[in-house]
């Protein structure tokens, strides 16, 4: 048996019902075949792939909170310091009923590809809660927040763990969790990212891994012999990753028609109105049925039966809402409506066999650990700002993130066509990722 199905098997075995991990591990070992039977003997002999897929560190701790009946709840917390060879622990952490340990490793094994494609020095980690801040008032979100920092605050630090947002934890999260790590240890330091910016954020962080998609987006078109001009782009998502992937699309003269949320999605032909859209989902933390209450012309419909975005025409699809969000189904649809590239900005949501339909079917395909990488090296552009105790302007943020999400293009071009791959960016963004981090477990010994 190879290499990579005995560690692959290995994986099935040690972490049962955690079916998200085992796909992200499956798509990465995959991909990694060529390379791995290249340098098997010295692989093996260190156990690399062993080490590879299991986290370094994994915390699981409780997080009671009072809501505002008095009532104390309960829920779960995670943290998984997946790999720290290249640098401290970095990665979101996720507020989501549907967060259990192996969404965060699925999460935190991806998170250290992604790191590594940055060029930057962070690590990979991830954590979360199954905690829901969908309805729950300011005050009930903070004792939450302030809970769940009283437990995670031993083992983090801005040089050992970094976490930041995700899905559910935004700048109010990451405002009240600051504060509490603050009050906690005394230390006014850079252990959170995507903080206000009175208090060590970055500029561009918050537009960062949207604007980020659209610019290697940009690139892959462009060394496709496209322009991203002109095109009409269907999102998915109405959170901070499509909010300003919608907006940069509009900035480079394509036009994103839909968005969508948990529970309904929006295609307005004139193109989404990013105002509206920032007023309705950003200040009114509301529903996407008010948007098309203030957009005549605009098209609600439910998500019930299977009905989403994928069914709009489009040239360009960027799959920004979770994980396993876009199926075969989808992209049948996608292709027979003559969408030609998809970028994914949120991570894994292309489950396996609906990125090979795509990729068969001569759809330009960039992976989100790849594509949706700006969020993180913005936190990393946000750390070195921390350290240095300056803040750079928005313009010099955003150049940056533009050259990094051009290099990190480049640099999975390039390693797929090293690998005799050319054009499938999946396997050099998993190969180009690996690489590195690789050298490094191995430098630094066991
Ligand atoms: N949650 C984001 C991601 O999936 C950003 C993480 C960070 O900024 O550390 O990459």
């Amino acid at each position: 048996m190879s290499y990579v199905d005995e560690v692959f098997d290995l994986v099935v075995a040690k972490n049962p019902a955690q079916p998200e991990f085992h796909q992200a591990v499956k798509e990465v070992l995959e991909s990694l075949r060529v390379v791995i039977e290249a340098n098997e003997e010295q692989y093996r002999r260190d156990a690399l792939l062993e080490r590879l897929v299991t986290p370094e560190r994994q915390l699981l701790f409780r997080v009671p909170w009072v809501d505002d009946k008095g009532q104390v709840q309960v829920n779960n917390g995670f943290r998984v310091q997946f790999n720290s060879a290249i640098g401290p622990y970095k990665g979101g952490l996720r507020l989501h009923p549907s967060v259990n340990l192996g969404i965060i490793k699925f999460l935190g094994f991806e998170q250290i590809f992604k790191n590594s494609l940055t060029g930057l020095p962070i690590g990979g980690g991830k954590g979360g809660s199954d905690f829901d801040p969908k309805g729950k008032s300011d005050r009930e979100v903070m004792a939450f927040c302030q809970s769940f920092i009283n437990e995670l605050h031993k083992y983090i630090g801005a040089d050992t763990d970094v976490p930041a947002g995700d899905i559910g934890t935004g700048a109010r999260e990451i405002g009240y969790m600051y504060g509490q790590y603050k009050r906690l240890t005394g230390l006014y330091e850079g252990v959170l990212t995507g903080k206000g910016l009175t208090f060590g954020g970055s500029l561009a962080r918050t537009e960062a891994t949207g604007y980020g998609l659209l610019y290697l987006t940009e690139e892959m078109l462009k060394c496709n012999g496209r322009d991203i001009k002109g095109q009409t782009v269907v999102v998915s998502g109405a959170g901070n990753v499509a909010i300003y992937a919608i907006q940069k699309a509009w900035q480079l003269g394509a036009k994103p028609v839909t968005c969508s949320d948990s529970t309904g999605w929006i295609y307005d032909p004139e193109g989404i109105d990013v105002a509206l859209l920032k007023e309705v989902k950003e200040v009114k933390r509301a529903r996407l049925t008010e948007y098309a209450a203030a957009r005549p012309g605009a098209q609600y419909h439910e998500c019930a039966g299977g009905s989403n975005v994928w069914t709009v025409k489009c040239d360009v699809a960027l799959p920004c809402a979770t994980q396993n969000e876009l199926h075969l189904e989808d992209a049948k649809n996608l292709v027979a409506n003559g969408c030609f590239a998809v970028a994914e900005g949120a991570n894994m949501p292309t489950t396996m066999d609906a990125t090979e339909y795509l990729q068969k079917n001569g759809v330009l395909f960039c992976p989100g650990k790849a594509s949706n990488a700006g969020g993180v090296a913005t936190s990393a552009l946000e750390m070195s700002q921390n350290s240095e105790r300056l803040s750079w302007t928005f313009e010099e943020v955003d150049s940056k993130l533009q050259k990094i999400m051009v290099n990190i293009f480049h640099s999975l071009d390039a390693a797929a066509k090293k690998y005799g791959m050319e054009g499938n960016y999946v396997a050099g963004a998993n190969i180009a990722g690996f690489l590195k981090v690789a050298e490094a477990m191995t430098a630094q010994g066991i």
